[in-house]
This record gives C-alpha cells, sequence and structure tokens, in this order.
C-alpha cells in the first residue's frame, strides 16, 4: 500500500516526553516536567468532584452535542450555543478545520514559529502553507502580512491561522494590529481568519484584542480556546471553537459523533465556574514568569516577554544537548529544534518549589555545556 508524498515525508508532532516514561528510562524517582504548558496545580477541585459524579453513567454514550457545556460557555463568552463547537481537545478543532474548508492544493497562511499542529494538520489533509516572517524579537513581521493580504493574496489560500498569543515564542499581536487585520480580511467569504486563543487566561497586556468581537462582527473569523492550559485538564482533551453558525454547522458535519467524553465534559462545565482556582493559577503564572526574567538576567541570557505560562529563551549552547543534560537530572524543557531554533528552549511555569529546583538544576546545567 502507498500512502502520498505529503504522507511519506510528514513529521509527526513530537509532545513533551511524558514523567512516567522518562523516570522508567533513566531509572529516576523525580522529574520536574515543564515542557508542555500545563498547568501545575492539577484539576480544579470542582471538576473532579463533577468527574466523580459522572462515573456513575460511564455506561452511557456522551451528551454528542455538548448541551450544557456549549451553554454554560456562551453565557460566560456573551456568545450563543450555536455559534460553539467542542472538540477534543483545540487541536482536534484545528484539524476540523482543515479538512473542512481546505481541498488538496490549497494553502494555509501563518506566521512562522507558529503551534506546529496547524502545519502537521495542513500536511496530512495535503494542503500547503505559506509562512510569514518574524523579526529578530519573534515578532511577525506584520506590515509584510498585510502587504500580502492587500496585493498578492491568492485564491488557493483558504484559512489564514493565528495563535494569539503565540507558542513557542509568547508574542502576541495588539488590538491595534488585529483591528488592521481586520480592516484586510473581516468579511471576506474566500478567506477563514481562525485566532487560537489556548493561552488567552494569561495575557497580562493591556492592548490585547477582545477577539469575540471580530466573530461578532465577521463571518469569517473563528476563534479557538481551550481547556488544556488555565483550566487545568489537557489530560482530558476538551476545546472549544467559537464562529458564524454557518461555519461551526459545516464543522459539526464533518467531526465525530462521540468526540467529547462525560468526564471531559462534565469536568469542564464545573472547572469554568471555578473563579478562585482561575486567579489562583493565574497569578501563579505571573509570579513565576517574573522570576524566570530575573533569571535569565541573572545569566545573561536573553528571552522574550511571554503574555502564557511559559518563556522562551536563548541558551546560546546546542538545545538538544542542553535539554539531554536536564533531562538526565530530571528536567524536562522543550528543546525548539522542530521550530528551527537550535539554541532556544521554552520553559513553563511549574509549582513554585519546581521553579525553584529547576532553575538551580538549569544554572549548574549551564556551566557543564559549552556556548555555540
Ligand atoms: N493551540 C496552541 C497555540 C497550543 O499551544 C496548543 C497546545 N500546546 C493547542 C492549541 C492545543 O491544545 P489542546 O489540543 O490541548 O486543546
Amino acid at each position: 500500500m502507498r500512502v502520498s508524498p505529503e504522507i511519506e515525508s510528514l513529521v509527526p508532532y513530537k509532545p513533551g516526553k511524558p514523567i512516567e516514561e522518562t523516570k522508567r528510562e533513566l531509572g529516576l524517582d523525580q522529574v520536574i516536567k515543564l515542557a508542555s504548558n500545563e498547568n501545575p496545580l492539577g484539576p480544579s477541585p470542582k471538576a473532579l468532584e463533577a468527574m466523580k459524579k459522572a462515573v456513575d453513567d460511564l455506561s452511557r454514550y456522551p451528551d454528542p452535542s455538548c448541551f450544557q457545556l456549549k451553554k454554560e460557555l456562551a453565557q460566560k463568552w456573551k456568545m450563543r450555543s450555536e455559534d460553539i463547537l467542542i472538540g477534543n481537545g483545540s487541536n482536534e478543532l484545528i484539524d476540523l478545520i482543515i479538512r473542512v474548508f481546505c481541498e488538496p492544493g490549497d494553502r494555509i497562511l501563518l506566521p512562522e514559529k507558529s503551534f506546529i499542529a496547524y502545519a502537521v494538520c495542513s500536511q496530512a489533509a495535503r494542503v500547503g502553507k505559506k509562512e510569514f516572517p518574524l523579526d529578530s524579537r519573534f515578532e511577525l513581521q506584520f506590515d509584510k502580512l498585510i502587504h500580502y493580504l492587500e496585493n498578492d493574496k491568492k485564491s488557493t489560500d483558504k484559512i489564514l491561522f493565528l495563535a494569539n498569543p503565540n507558542n513557542p515564542t509568547g508574542t502576541y499581536l495588539s488590538k491595534d494590529k488585529m483591528d488592521r487585520l481586520m480592516e484586510v480580511t473581516g468579511g471576506r467569504d474566500d478567506l477563514l481568519v481562525v485566532i487560537d486563543e489556548a493561552y488567552n487566561e494569561f495575557v497580562r497586556c493591556d492592548d490585547f484584542p477582545d477577539s469575540f468581537e471580530y466573530v461578532k462582527k465577521y463571518d469569517n473569523i473563528l476563534v479557538l480556546r481551550t481547556f488544556s492550559k488555565v483550566y487545568g485538564l489537557a489530560g482530558l482533551r476538551v476545546g472549544a471553537v467559537v464562529g458564524n453558525k454557518l461555519h461551526i454547522d459545516w464543522l459539526q458535519r464533518v467531526r465525530n459523533p462521540f468526540n467529547v467524553n462525560s468526564l471531559a465534559q462534565a469536568a469542564a462545565c464545573a472547572a469554568i465556574s471555578d473563579e478562585s482556582y482561575i486567579k489562583k493559577s493565574q497569578e501563579l503564572v505571573w509570579k513565576s514568569l517574573d522570576q524566570f526574567y530575573k533569571f535569565f538576567e541573572e545569566q545573561g541570557l536573553d528571552y522574550i516577554p511571554s503574555q502564557t505560562n511559559f518563556v522562551l529563551f536563548d541558551s546560546e549552547r546546542d538545545g538538544q544537548q542542553l535539554f539531554n543534560r536536564l533531562m538526565k537530572k530530571g528536567l524536562l524543557l522543550r528543546p525548539l529544534v522542530p521550530y528551527k531554533m537550535p539554541t532556544h528552549i521554552r520553559m513553563s511555569v511549574g509549582l513554585e518549589e519546581e521553579n525553584k529546583e529547576a532553575m538551580k538544576i538549569l544554572k549548574q546545567t549551564l556551566n557543564e555545556v559549552e556556548k555555540v
């Protein structure tokens, strides 16, 4: 059996190494994982409680429409239930959006060093990509994107993906920039703009856009959210897409019927209302990022200020080599070789003690690895 050249050359998404696997392979008792932008506090107690109750009903299929979860999200976001679709993590939704709105031979548009799932899912769907360059601080060269959209856009360009804030850079697009982008793309019937806001709840800057306003104003905007980050439910796989009812209906036709399991639905509903857990998670992230920044400054290492729960820094060492050394000492960070950033490392926020220990291990190890 042969597969297409796109499938044959597909480099699969490589997730952060799991803690148990690392312990087993290296014979370690303790591993600190700051590699996958997870919430180190564990799930909200309310979510755990809701899951325990939902266990009794596990012999039943889950609600295929995710009625209650959509209702609660609609209330929270001041949108309508029919404008929302729930997915098995936002990753499933990225894949679904590409499969529904692109045909083989089409292209997606995206900045360089965007979240890697856009490229992987498009390649799997035999869809090409056009990337837009970043500057030396990993900010999108926004004028180049606007110029292209105004002057050169091809008829095969179907979706513009923008992670805001972006993974793995932690950078963001301001309200002014997004307003400008909407002037150029809003309402177009030949191009969808997907704004992926997986890290939205960690944003601290005061010029971040309210993208639901764009959804209300224009038909061709989709916004992605996830329960994997601030809500601490990465293991359950829940994501949401918000957009025009017409587009949501197309996605609805193609998705798997029971894509979100009943424990996940129950936990997500409960997590939404756990304000104190959300606040605690945000405070931990903001305080920890400030500690990381100080640490990098002390080490003389360049970092990119982040609007997420992770920070990107330039280790000035071979990133893979540094990662391997750190792993042997029980610290898992994320080298960014797949993003063509050979010396950069991404470090997520952990618990206070984990962060302290991580900085200690990192400091030691930086001294052991030659600069490149
Ligand atoms: N979008 C971005 C920007 C991400 O960083 C991630 C997770 N790393 C996702 C989407 C996918 O999240 P999930 O599938 O867990 O909802």
